[in-house]
């Protein structure tokens, strides 16, 4: 069932309780939204779009266990029960001691870059994602990226896209920039590099090296249980292990993380910093008070803190992530099937289609990223979301240009194999037209995370 069986449907491990209409706007309506909307996508209204595939974030479809969650929410200010239940199953996933709730990964990226990062520092990480990377600069720190070449190569087939190039951390740590270093992140999944999972070996050796370093290594932890299904999958000797005993070993090796829980949290707000060292915690502490609210709730309903907690646990069993990862791989093989270009091997969270194959007549400068977002969009009204020069140009360190990719981001549990099918086909009939998409320039352009509130026009 689905999770191994090349084309077949994924078995979805849910019946179906609460339903909800999907819009379905004709082709003159899409064409005015994108006019009005300035050709971004992010200013689309939901009743403009058949499929939204912009993000996995804060999209999931919670569980009937959650939604009964929200209904035990005890709205204490200080020390309410649902905070208690949250700090004891984030405790037992990651181990790690200190745990603070956020209303999302942002807000956690905030509190621990406000507390570590001071001007003119370097924080190295496999792939900054787009909040990550616009924290660290607020802080007036520089992120850098040090993910393996293959990273960079759409068509590579190596396992952990998303490992750490290792020789250039060491290298990195061992040089005159050392001082200026306050931690190391890593991010499991890449989000940024096409949802790649990280390998425990490459893990641990970035943990022995910044123990060497003495330099704090922490976790961008989104993704960890769909990081954790591809370790179980992939690395030798870890088909035996539980998804939380995977989870325990990666943890062992960070001294804490980040988290979105609008991830692999299967909530739709929510998520938290963690950490074992508690004079950090302290600072911490006094952060969030400051911008979030009170250690015990964090910017959160404590009915949210609730359904964390129980999502938490969710996103880690078994059928769920093999039914996760099975979906998103039945809509690669069904843009395969088409001859659609897309970056390999399939990710956790989404289908990233290889602009620079798929539209390989255009020039760079056409935004052709953007104009095959806008195209498919066009096609089916499908939202789907720019990886490339729009969101990251203006921030690679020279080593590797960006990716030029469009992400197909899955949220969790809330389409189905028809809905795959109907992406595919449309994604498949663009590509078939595709000497006749045109390129798009840039008409406004703000200058953090632009890629939010850009505007754009036909060429
Ligand atoms: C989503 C995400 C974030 C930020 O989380 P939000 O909940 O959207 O603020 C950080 N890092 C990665 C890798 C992400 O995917």
């Amino acid at each position: 069932m689905g999770s191994t069986g090349e084309s077949r449907q994924p078995f979805e491990p849910f019946r179906i309780k609460v339903v909800e209409a999907i819009p379905n706007p004709s082709p003159e309506r899409r064409e005015a939204a994108l006019v009005r909307a300035g050709y971004n996508l992010f200013g689309l209204l939901s009743d403009e779009i058949r499929v939204d595939l912009l993000t996995d974030s804060g999209t999931s479809a919670m569980s009937d266990r959650q939604w009964a969650g929200l209904q035990t929410g005890d709205e204490s200010y200080a020390g309410s029960r649902n905070f208690t239940h949250f700090e004891a199953v984030a405790r037992e996933i990651t181990g790690f001691p200190h745990i603070l709730p956020a209303h999302q990964g942002r807000a956690a990226e905030n509190l621990l870059f406000s507390a570590m990062v001071q001007p003119g520092m370097i924080v190295p990480n496999n792939m900054h994602f787009d909040t990550t990377q616009a924290h660290v600069r607020h802080k007036g720190g520089i992120p850098q990226n040090l993910a393996i070449s293959e990273a960079y190569d759409p068509r590579s087939e190596h396992p952990f896209k998303g490992d750490v190039n290792l020789e250039r951390l060491q290298a990195l740590l061992d040089g005159p920039d050392r001082p200026r270093i306050p931690l190391v992140m890593v991010t499991i999944t890449n989000n940024t590099g096409g949802g790649q999972p990280v390998s425990l070996t490459n893990l641990t050796a970035v943990s022995a090296i910044c123990q060497a370093h003495h330099v704090p290594l922490y976790l961008d932890m989104c993704r960890w249980a769909e990081n954790a299904y591809f370790i179980k999958e992939r690395e030798p000797g870890m088909s035996g292990l539980s998804i939380g005993e995977i989870g325990h070993r990666i943890f062992a090796l960070a001294d804490g993380a980040t988290m979105s829980a609008k991830k692999d949290g299967l909530v739709n707000i929510g998520g938290f910093v963690a950490t074992r060292d508690a004079e950090l915690f302290d600072r911490l502490k006094e952060l969030l008070i400051l911008y979030e609210g009170f250690p015990t709730y964090g910017g959160l309903a404590r009915r949210d803190l609730e359904a964390m907690a129980i999502g938490l646990r969710e996103a880690m069993e078994f059928d769920y992530l093999a039914y996760r990862v099975g979906q998103v791989r039945y809509l690669a093989e069904r843009l395969e099937a088409r001859g659609v270009p897309i970056f390999r091997p399939v990710g956790g969270h989404g289908v990233y289609l290889d602009v620079t194959r798929f539209l390989d007549h255009m020039d760079p400068k056409e935004l052709p990223g953007q104009a095959l977002v806008v195209e498919i969009y066009r096609e089916g009204g499908i939202r789907t979301v720019e990886i490339g020069s729009i969101m990251f140009g203006d921030s690679e360190d020279g080593s590797h240009p960006p990716l030029e990719l469009v992400r197909l981001a899955i949220p969790r549990r809330v389409y189905t194999s028809s809905h795959m099918e109907y992406v595919a086909e449309c994604v498949g009939r663009v590509y078939a037209r595709r000497k006749s998409v045109r390129g798009l320039r840039m008409t406004h352009s703000p200058e953090r995370l632009r890629h939010f509130t850009a505007r754009f026009a036909p060429l």
